[in-house]
């Protein structure tokens, strides 16, 4: 089963951290942290829809130009979601830039921004077409943790504490689709390309009683057609199974209080991207610049149970010594210690 997602850190451990998340299905991807962006494609970066910054500190949040740069004069919906004064700091940055021509752009960027405090969300919206003028005053909604919630996943949110809020996130897939080949056997259909686009309508329409007609190639390069409902088709050949989990957490101070939180959003991870800026040995000077060492990372990687850890965000003080660091938080995820 090929999942559906498929994240990848944009740069190397050293540098400003960005976490890039393409759909299987679809021509979209979602960011996490907005860091530097010089490794993506104009293309990649035109699939990204929603874009998730853990806190505004320069190398979090310096993507924001590129980004803009890039989407002005097209037809586009940007969401953008960050922590405590996300508004004010998009605003800034907004307006430090002359838009005197572009509400005579044919096409229309529309920017909308929530901002997450402790209790409640805050919303805005800016379009070029108004020169990016805020719409009005935010509208406050209450905050339960749930950023985007979609058809087959949603992202959630914790606040951590980076001396800052700091806002760690989670991918959720609401299920995956795994295809049962004895099912395939018994309808006599064989594999190909028509798998996909039934994953797709499964993801999009669910149990819908709609048609959904089979069409593949046999041996003899001949085009067979059959016609099914997608939720008898469903039934036969799929085994739907919980879907990934993707968790992302950036800058935070190894307190208790941190850990537990980072371990309940974390838990049961598919994958858990995670800061590891400081070694052990070092622990003093994470703690005062509220950043996790490598060990703790790998000590909330295994509370959480997750699959997989990827590390990412080592201080500039280790250059030639990731492994030390990998090493460090993989000894404390494998045996805790
Ligand atoms: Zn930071």
């Amino acid at each position: 089963m090929k999942p559906s997602f498929h994240p990848r850190l944009i740069n190397d451990s050293f540098s400003d951290p960005g976490l890039f998340i393409p759909f299987l299905f679809e021509k979209r991807a979602l960011l996490f942290d907005l860091g530097d962006l010089s490794k993506l494609s104009a293309r990649d970066i035109f699939k990204i829809s929603h874009v998730f910054v853990t806190h505004t500190h320069m190398d979090h949040f310096i993507g924001f130009d590129a980004l803009l740069r890039l989407l002005l004069g097209r037809d586009k919906e940007i969401y953008l979601f960050g922590p405590s004064d996300f508004i004010q700091k998009v605003e800034a940055k907004l307006s430090s830039y002359t838009w005197n021509l572009i509400e005579n752009y044919e096409n229309t960027l529309s920017i909308y921004v929530t901002e997450i405090k402790k209790e409640k969300i805050l919303k805005q919206r800016y379009n070029s077409r108004d020169r990016f003028k805020p719409a009005g005053e935010p509208q406050q909604f209450p905050f339960t943790g749930n950023l985007l919630s979609e058809e087959h996943f949603s992202v959630n949110a914790v606040i951590l504490d980076h001396k800052i809020d700091c806002i760690g996130l989670t991918l959720k897939e609401n299920f995956s689709i795994n295809i049962i080949k004895e099912g395939l056997k018994e309808l006599g259909l064989e594999v190909g390309p028509w798998l996909r686009e039934f994953k797709k309508a499964v993801y999009e329409e669910g149990n819908s009683a709609q048609n959904f007609k089979v069409v593949w190639k046999d041996k003899d390069n001949r085009i067979l057609k059959k016609d099914f409902t997608l939720s008898d088709l469903k039934e036969k050949i799929a085994m739907i199974s919980p879907g990934q989990k993707i968790t992302y957490i950036a800058d935070m101070i190894g307190s208790p209080e941190n850990i537990t939180k980072a371990v309940d959003l974390a838990k049961d991870s598919s994958t858990l991207f995670i800061e590891a800026a400081f070694l052990d040995k070092d622990k003093d000077m994470a703690q005062k610049k509220y950043h996790l060492t490598a060990k703790e990372a790998g000590i909330i990687a295994r509370r959480a149970s997750v699959k997989e850890l990827r590390l990412f965000h080592f201080s500039p003080r280790y250059f030639g010594q990731e492994k030390e660091l990998i090493q460090e938080a993989m000894m404390a995820f494998r045996s805790g210690t």
